[in-house]
């Protein structure tokens, strides 16, 4: 077998822990109980399986001469070694279960495990989508229920719970948006799509698939988007303004009336990215600032699990205007019965006909286990919890921000933030520290780095989410971190930064090498080869 050294991927710095006295190289490449552990492909070898089951006998192949003639050489691991593979590399896994996860935008918090609980329950675990939907009565009920506090809370008319993300809401809202123009005669008009310079990457990328022109907002000098600069590149050709509320540098769209107000005028949408909902939730409705559209991260406001931990769910709430557009399917309620609408009545002359779905955007009906996920965090937080919790989101940013305003620098000056605070570089100006190696350095003391280098239109962007449930000592101790190292880099300690991280099991990458000629292929190595 190979050291472990060697396996360290492309662009890992040797040498660095020689320089580092907490983490002396060791004769193993184990640091501690922390274990150096190779890929499958190093590790198993073709000569080995965890399983013993004997050769069939008296089978007749049917596979008409095409069966496989000889060994394939996939690696094999007895079942002890596959075990701990796979629970070694579970415990390189950070998440936040395991500590902060202060990611802008991201809304890391806490996944209470109430919600895991009614998840399992094997009523909702265990069904199928193709089931008849009278053996299924009560998922369709929790999915009418979801979809009533979810237009309750947002002040919408209709809900497509179908998508699977954020982005794929997006699409979602945006489809419907089309669809709109399309049945009143404007679609060939209104190829432009207006989206805020500081948006998530995801709102131009959902107009530009479209097939829409994407029409840059800039924002004012406070960080926010002024219903002037919106006036200015309105126009008939515009289809909808893709606005984010709060908006990414963490501040509330205080224009937001009167920007509604002026896309409806010019005959577009507005279009809400709602994936910030967590800091006004139970605080403002979004159909009262006259949003058209807007997908609902359950995944962030909600705590269902992400990340790694989970597939997402973007449900998107739609306005009067463009209710009708919805996607199917629909769940339906007709006295204590629940009908999930699949078809387009049109069609056959039936149904609905003031409904004009779009079409469908998945197979069958979205993330069933993050419908009950949510709705369980709804039911046991109840609507002052709900509030409680957006309260609690912004107070903990606002102590963050107040907390380490004489060391770090905040872009547009000491005002309350929303749910998330950002800091900008200029802290670390002349210091020879950049933002990336800041948020490294943020690994070795143990905590997951926040957002960097987003929103762009703010210089070396430092992003930071801490959420409702982190709590005050959690706080401080990340603050202490945060506090310490801004004064690391502004006393010259500089190889601190640079080598960071020192501590983790691998080092800092070469970034640009693994951008630009990503190894995507396991090759084994020439003398393994020849041996096999
Ligand atoms: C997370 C996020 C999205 C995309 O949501 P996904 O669920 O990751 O697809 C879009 N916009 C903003 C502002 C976000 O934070």
């Amino acid at each position: 077998m190979t050291s472990p050294t060697d396996e360290r991927p492309a662009g890992a710095r040797e040498g660095d822990a020689a320089s580092c006295p907490a983490a002396p190289e060791t004769f193993s490449g184990n640091r501690g109980l922390d274990i150096e552990e190779p890929l499958l492909f190093t590790l198993g070898s073709s000569q080995k399986t965890g399983v013993d089951l004997p050769e069939p006998r008296g089978l007749a192949p049917r596979l008409d001469g095409v069966a496989r003639r000889g060994p394939i050489g996939l690696k094999g691991l007895s079942e002890p070694e596959t075990l701990r593979h796979y629970v070694r590399l579970s415990r390189r896994n950070y998440a936040i279960d395991s500590g902060i996860f202060p990611l802008g935008s991201c809304t890391m918090k806490h996944n209470p495990r109430l919600n895991e609980r009614v998840a399992r329950l094997p009523g909702f675990a265990d069904v199928h989508p193709l089931q008849p939907q009278q053996t299924v009565q009560g998922v369709l009920a929790l999915m009418d229920m979801l979809s009533h506090w979810l237009l309750t809370m947002t002040g919408l008319e209709a809900v497509a719970l179908s998508p699977k993300a954020g982005a794929h809401g997006e699409l979602c809202g945006m489809i419907a948006i089309k669809a709109a123009h399309e049945a009143s005669g404007e679609a060939e008009r209104r190829r432009v799509v207006l989206v805020p310079e500081s948006a998530h990457g995801t709102n131009p990328a959902t107009a530009a698939l479209l097939g829409y022109r994407v029409r840059a907002v800039p924002a004012d000098s406070d960080g926010t988007v002024r219903a002037e600069a919106v006036a200015e590149v309105l126009g008939e050709d515009v289809a909808a303004l893709m606005l984010t509320n709060p908006n990414t540098c963490g501040l509330f769209e205080r224009d937001v009336v009167e920007i509604a107000r002026l896309v409806h005028e010019a005959g577009a949408y507005f279009y809400c990215d709602g994936a910030n909902l967590n800091a006004i939730l139970a605080k403002a409705r979004p159909g009262d600032l006259g949003v058209d559209a807007m997908h609902i991260n359950l995944h962030k406001t909600f705590s269902t699990p992400h990340g790694g931990g989970g597939p997402g769910s973007g449900p998107v709430v739609f306005s009067k205007a463009l209710a009708p557009f919805a996607p199917l399917p629909r769940v339906v309620r007709d006295g204590e019965t629940f009908h999930l609408v699949e078809h387009d009545g049109r069609a056959d002359g039936g149904g609905d006909t003031r409904q004009r779905p779009f079409g469908r955007l998945t197979a069958f009906h979205g993330q069933m286990g993050m419908f009950v996920r949510a709705m369980a965090y709804m039911l046991s937080h109840g609507s002052d919890g709900l509030r409680q919790a957006s309260e609690d989101a912004v107070l903990n940013a606002n102590y963050l921000r107040a907390s380490l305003r004489d060391v770090m620098s905040q872009p547009f000056g000491d005002r309350i933030c929303m749910h998330e605070v950002l800091f900008d570089d200029a802290f670390l100006k002349g210091t020879g520290v950049t933002t990336l190696d800041f948020a490294k350095a943020l690994i070795d003391e143990g905590f997951h780095p926040m957002t960097i280098y987003f929103p762009l239109v703010v210089h070396g962007a430092l992003l930071i989410e801490p959420t409702e449930s982190e709590s005050r000592a959690s706080l401080d101790q990340f603050i202490a971190s945060l506090r310490a190292l801004a004064e690391a880099a502004k006393a010259g300690d500089r190889d601190r930064f640079l080598a960071a991280p020192r501590l983790a099991p691998r080092r800092r990458l070469d970034e640009t090498r693994a951008a630009r000629k990503p190894v995507l292929r396991w090759m084994a190595p020439e003398p393994a080869r020849a041996a096999e």
